[in-house]
Order: structure tokens, then C-alpha cells, then sequence
């Protein structure tokens, strides 16, 4: 495995200027990029640890003791991150995610949420506040979270087997912890729960069947995420993808499916849902089914930069502004006009010369700006 790691180019040190328009850029909701697709979903990193080692991710040889994560000053604070929050909310916003690294290692994260769930979306209404973690600590904070604010959370999860498990996430974890963690997040209401997979094949494929077995009529959705090439580090190989229609037809093979429409516009996951009523599952599909064409996420990282994409080499530093002195209408002028600058659609780009130069090696982790 080693010697198919690519060292690490730091991104972390460029950032793109967020220019102030000669024009300010009102907030009314109505942002579009020049695509046409509007801002419905931002994603915010609140820290660029983690506990795990996951090879697909933070693979150890690159993440190690050595390497240096950011200092806690570079950090957006809480009343940072919920100041730029609210600007996206007047832009459009509906949902917010809070990831990582492992956003359960913040300290005193329901504090965030408790500030995020105070936020209204241009409708009114409180905006979707949900979470990703590995669960590892999650049977400690669920409630908190929950009390806080929280509505809902994904649990990230790629095998049941203990020693796939520990194998995967590298730092000998248990898989029964992460379980403990999905049951608490139930039993206080941060339901539905969400598992994602994801497939690497050779690694964990032959838990997938295992896993739609225990999942399947327990009201938990779970959703199988191709593996994706992401970031520079984790030396990500085609033939180690197992396309999404492949694990459908493996589940299939033994519990029949039908379509579902999607939930939302914009939707990560195709759904799809067991013919016998047992609940549904997802597909991700971003390798093999580019889904560019209504992409409204945004990406704030942990320290303050905005990406447009997964697949971005770089973020444009609204830190910079905010600590800057820039007033509210500033910061929203300036989200305004980097969003109407988007032309990002790496996925449908991919294996092209064209994606290869737009990024190539350059790309950001995944660990840094959360998925
Ligand atoms: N630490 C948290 C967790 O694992 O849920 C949140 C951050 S993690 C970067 C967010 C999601 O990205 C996880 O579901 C993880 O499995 C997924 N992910 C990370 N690297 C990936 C890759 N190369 N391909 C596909 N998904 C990936
Ligand atoms: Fe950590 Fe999540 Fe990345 Fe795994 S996927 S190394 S749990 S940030
Ligand atoms: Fe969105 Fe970029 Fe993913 Fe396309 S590749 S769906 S633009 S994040």
C-alpha cells in the first residue's frame, strides 16, 4: 500500500483572494453560478482532525505524528463560522452540514449548533442542521447534540465485520462502538439515521451484502458511495471502484429493488428501495455517474476558505474578510459574487485532459473541507 502514496502538496498554504465587487450583491436568495445552479447547500469543516486513519482518506503514512495540523488560531471561531453561515443563508441556503476531519473532536461543538440553529433561511424557517461523523464518539453526544439543535446525522460505516472494520479505519476501532453511536443517535431522535459506505473493491466489497441485511427494515438508510479520487494522497485507483450499479445488482441479487424518486433537487443519492417495503438505500455515485449538472454545495473550511467543489485546488479566504473588518453586506457581496463565478464540474470532467490540469495533484484533501 505504501508505495502507491502520493506525497501531499500542501493547499492549505495558497488561498484565493475574495474580491469585494466594484457592485455590492444584495442577498435575495435568488444566487445563481453560471451554470445556473443556485446555493441550497453549504458544508462547513470545523476541524481537520481525526481519529481514524482511513485509507481512502487520511492514510497513515502521510498523516502521521508529524504532520501538522492547523493551529487552533487559524481556526474560524464559532461566532466566525455562524457570521458567514448567515450570509449564505440569505443567499439561498437550506441546509447546513457540519464535517471534517471528525467534527464530534471539536470541543464544545453544540455550542455551534446551538448558534446555527438560531439562523433563519430566507423562507423563515430554521435551516436543515445535520452532521457526518465516524460515531466514534457519538454515544457520548448524541443528546447534547440533539438538545442543541441537531435535527439528523450520517454515520459513516464500511463493514460490520470487527476486523474489516479496524482494518479500514486503521486505528483498531471497534466496530461495536460505532454501532453503540448509532443506536444513541436513535434513541435521541437524530433520526432518520443515515450509513455511508463507502466501496472499495478487494478491500470491503464482500460486506455489502452483510450490510444491507442489517440495515434493511430498521428505519436506518443505508448508502453505498463509490470510492472517489479526492484529494492527492490516497493513491485512489479506478480499478479499485466498484461501480454503483454493480453493488445494486449485488443487492438485488438477493433482496429485489425498485426506483424511488429523488427527496430533493440536487440530491447526492439515487434511492432506491426494497420491493418488499423494508426501507430504502442509496447509491452515490460520483465516479461513474457525474451529478455536476445541480450541484448547489459550497464548501467552507476549517479555516474560513471557500470551495466550489470537491475537487477544487483552491478556496477563496472569507476569513480574510471577516477578520478583516468587512461588513455584513460586504461578506455577502463578496459570496455573491464568487458563487455567480462558478463554473465548477469536475466529475463530469473526470479522465479528461481538461480535469487533469484543471487540478491533478493540486486537489484539496478531503480530511480539510469535509465531504
Ligand atoms: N469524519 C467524518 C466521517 O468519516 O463521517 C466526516 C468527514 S469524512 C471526510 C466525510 C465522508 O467522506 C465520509 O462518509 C467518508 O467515508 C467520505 N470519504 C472520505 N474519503 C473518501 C473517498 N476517497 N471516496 C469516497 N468517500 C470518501
Ligand atoms: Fe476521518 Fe472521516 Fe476521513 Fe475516515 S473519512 S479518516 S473518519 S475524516
Ligand atoms: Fe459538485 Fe464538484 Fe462534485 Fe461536480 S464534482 S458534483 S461540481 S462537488
Amino acid at each position: 500500500m505504501a508505495e502507491r502514496v502520493i506525497p501531499l502538496v500542501d493547499q492549505r498554504l495558497t488561498a484565493l483572494r475574495a474580491m469585494l465587487p466594484e457592485r455590492s450583491i444584495p442577498a435575495t436568495g435568488l444566487l445563481a453560478d453560471t451554470r445556473g445552479r443556485p446555493l441550497r447547500d453549504l458544508r462547513i469543516s470545523v476541524t481537520d482532525r481525526c481519529n481514524f486513519r482511513c485509507s481512502y482518506c487520511m492514510p497513515k503514512e502521510v498523516f502521521d505524528k508529524d504532520y501538522q495540523y492547523l493551529p487552533h488560531a487559524s481556526l474560524l471561531s464559532f461566532e466566525e463560522i455562524t457570521r458567514v453561515a448567515r450570509q449564505f443563508l440569505a443567499h439561498g441556503v437550506h441546509k447546513i452540514r457540519l464535517t471534517g476531519g471528525e467534527p464530534l473532536l471539536r470541543k464544545n461543538l453544540e455550542i455551534l449548533v446551538s448558534q446555527l440553529a438560531q439562523l433563519r433561511t430566507v423562507d423563515g424557517t430554521p435551516p436543515e442542521l445535520t452532521l457526518t461523523t465516524n460515531g466514534s464518539l457519538l454515544a457520548r453526544k448524541a443528546r447534547a447534540l440533539k438538545e442543541a439543535g441537531l435535527q439528523r446525522v450520517t454515520v459513516s460505516l464500511d463493514g460490520l465485520d470487527d476486523a474489516v472494520f479496524r482494518r479500514m479505519n486503521d486505528v483498531d476501532f471497534p466496530v461495536a462502538e460505532v454501532l453503540e453511536g448509532i443506536a444513541a443517535a436513535r434513541e435521541a431522535g437524530l433520526g432518520p439515521v443515515k450509513v455511508n459506505m463507502v466501496v472499495k473493491r478487494g478491500t470491503n466489497d464482500h460486506e455489502i451484502l452483510t450490510m444491507a441485511r442489517h440495515f434493511r427494515g430498521s428505519g436506518i438508510v443505508l448508502r453505498f458511495i463509490e470510492y472517489m479520487d479526492v484529494g492527492a494522497t490516497n493513491g485512489w485507483r479506478m480499478d479499485e471502484v466498484m461501480p454503483s450499479a454493480e453493488v445494486r445488482a449485488r443487492i438485488a441479487s438477493e433482496f429485489p429493488l425498485v426506483p424511488l424518486d429523488p427527496a430533493a433537487p440536487g440530491e447526492t443519492a439515487q434511492r432506491w428501495g426494497y420491493a418488499d417495503g423494508a426501507g430504502e438505500v442509496g447509491f452515490i455515485s460520483s465516479v461513474t455517474q457525474a451529478f455536476c449538472g445541480d450541484c448547489n454545495r459550497a464548501r467552507l473550511s476549517t479555516e474560513g476558505k471557500l470551495y466550489l467543489c470537491l475537487f477544487a485546488a483552491n478556496g477563496y479566504d472569507l476569513r480574510a474578510l471577516v477578520r478583516g473588518g468587512a461588513s455584513d453586506e460586504e461578506l455577502a457581496s463578496a459570496i455573491g459574487h464568487i458563487w455567480q463565478g462558478r463554473d465548477d464540474h469536475y466529475s463530469e470532467l473526470r479522465g479528461t485532459l481538461a480535469a487533469d490540469t484543471g487540478t491533478g495533484a493540486r486537489r484539496v484533501e478531503m480530511s480539510y473541507i469535509g465531504g
